[in-house]
């Protein structure tokens, strides 16, 4: 199976070199056109274990790794690191299901994915090593960080704002293990520290290349190793769902899924590419709700107002895999993927014509929910039906409500519904806390931390904090740099060294 990008057919390159270069030279993103002639045998991975299910998949999409590879890559990427016994649950919320993406080891969605990337990275890897460069407003920076911990041949350095990340943030980077992790706070904004790594990409990549043979790489989630693990959880749901009797093999399934750059719901359309029976799947948005309206008009403009929300992993207006979705819309028309991309740059906006509204509203729906109603259906879906949810996992709940109400409203009863539960809630403990029972306040009337936060959701709902998150109290701090933004670079440099 090949890849090519978005915007031009002209270079192919297997998976292995589209997971090292991430992005495409051209600026597009790394696509197949043979992922509908990969077809397993659906109805075979329903009786499997999540990692032969990955390997069954993985076969098909990566073709280029040998099943040795595949194996010794799977080995490394889930085991130990997960709480539950089954890496993704699925448990029941109202008349719905939760597929509760966050057992890993930073408690959210991005480990199921960043836990696989760096084996499959190590794997691609000839004679060089890689540094990967992040910068992050807070969660991805863990999850790379725990992703890549002791990779093969790969090091990796996290920037995040000094100050601008939250308590529980700030101690999951700083207590970040490995003989191969850098981290340092930057005396700045995020922007800051993503325009410092994008400086250091243009200024050194080619001579570090030279002199040390390392690459510069990033772990965005625009990268193929981040997209085809997450086709799995799919086809586990459905199998859970079907061991639950909620479904026999063939019936149509819908997932409402909490979407930021669209990388968690394109690999629902992956899955049901390959196969797997799925009815509608549905884009779930908070205020930022540019993909609302692009897939209720056909145009995407993202010259709006950047709304801060309680759901900030979704907080996103330039939605990058939808890039990815646009090339299928369109029958693999290059030149008019590029197109749109181009007016994306140049004009902050661009419309699709008809005929890719129609692709489009053959599979996917779309709707929002704002602060105050994410809120709500955080004390909702505790009041109601018991479930502790996070926000982002609230957009998904409010939204599915709506598309149930608007079934009924036409008389139609419609598919069992998987909302995708991405982050735990004590991740997002005050918020949640605050939504479901008011204001907290400590007895001595000190400001409250985030784990005070933790423990007063814990205590009120008889629920469990996650072990990732509680023992933070416990680890040692590791990563005290604090860094001018003109030192990033520097930083940068001397962190090589941990590549030996
Ligand atoms: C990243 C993230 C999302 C959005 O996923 P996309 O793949 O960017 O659409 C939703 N919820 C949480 C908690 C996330 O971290």
């Amino acid at each position: 199976m090949l890849y090519h990008s978005t915007r031009s057919k002209t270079e192919m390159v297997g998976a292995k070199e589209a997971v090292l270069k991430g992005l495409c030279p051209d600026g597009g993103l790394y696509v197949s056109d043979d992922i509908a002639g990969a077809k397993p045998d659906m109805k075979a991975l329903m009786g499997m274990e999540y990692e032969e299910i990955v390997y069954e998949v993985f076969r098909l999409l990566l073709t280029d790794y040998s099943d040795e590879e595949l194996k010794d890559c799977i080995a490394k990427a889930y085991k130990g690191k997960f709480e539950t016994s089954d890496l993704t649950p699925v448990t029941k919320i109202g008349s719905n299901y939760l597929l509760e993406l966050y057992h890993g080891p930073t408690a959210a969605f991005k480990d199921m994915a960043l836990c696989m990337l760096p084996q499959l990275m190590s794997k691609a890897l000839k004679d060089e090593k890689v540094m990967i460069l992040t910068a992050t407003s807070g969660d991805t920076g863990k999850a790379a960080l725990a992703g890549f911990r002791d990779a093969e041949n790969i090091g990796i350095t996290v920037f995040y704002p000094h100050g601008g990340v939250s308590d529980i943030q700030y101690l999951q980077m700083a207590t970040a293990e490995g003989a191969n992790v850098n981290v340092a706070a930057v005396r700045g904004n995020f922007d800051d520290c993503q325009t410092g790594v994008k400086q250091v990409f243009a200024r050194c990549s080619d001579r570090i290349r030279a002199e040390r043979k390392i690459s510069l790489s990033s772990a965005n989630s625009i990268n193929v190793g981040r997209l085809v693990p997450q086709i799995i959880y799919y086809i586990e749901a459905y199998k859970q769902l079907m061991k639950d009797g909620a479904v026999a093999f063939g019936d149509p399934v819908d997932f409402v899924v909490p979407t930021g750059n669209f990388g968690d719901i394109l690999a629902g359309y992956y899955a049901k590419v390959i196969g797997l029976p799925v009815g509608r799947l549905v884009v779930a948005s908070n205020e930022n709700n540019v993909l609302t309206d692009f897939f209720a008009s056909g145009v995407y403009n993202k010259k709006r107002p950047f709304v801060k929300t309680i759901s900030p992993s979704m907080d996103i207006l330039v939605s990058s895999n939808l890039e990815r979705m646009l090339y299928y819309a369109a029958d693999g028309d290059c030149d008019y993927v590029a197109g749109l991309m181009k007016d994306l740059s140049e004009k902050g906006g661009f419309e699709v014509t008809d005929e890719v509204m129609a692709r489009l509203d053959e599979t996917f729906d779309a709707a929002y929910a704002d602060n105050e109603e994410s809120k709500a259906a955080i004390r909702e879906a505790f009041e109601k039906d018991g479930r502790l949810i996070d926000p982002h996992t609230a957009c998904g709940y409010k939204v599915a409500q709506r598309m149930e109400e608007d079934r009924k409203d036409c008389g139609e009863s419609g598919n069992p519904t998987v909302i995708l539960s991405t982050a735990s809630p004590f991740k997002f403990a005050k918020d949640v806390y605050e939504a479901i029972f008011g204001a907290f306040t400590k007895e001595d009337g000190s400001e409250p931390d985030g784990f005070d936060y933790m423990k007063a959701l814990a205590e009120k709902t008889g629920e469990k904090i996650p072990a990732p998150l509680a023992e933070l109290k416990s680890k040692p701090v590791l990563h005290k740099s604090v860094v001018n933004i003109d030192e990033i670079e520097k930083f940068v440099v001397e962190g090589l060294k941990v590549l030996g």
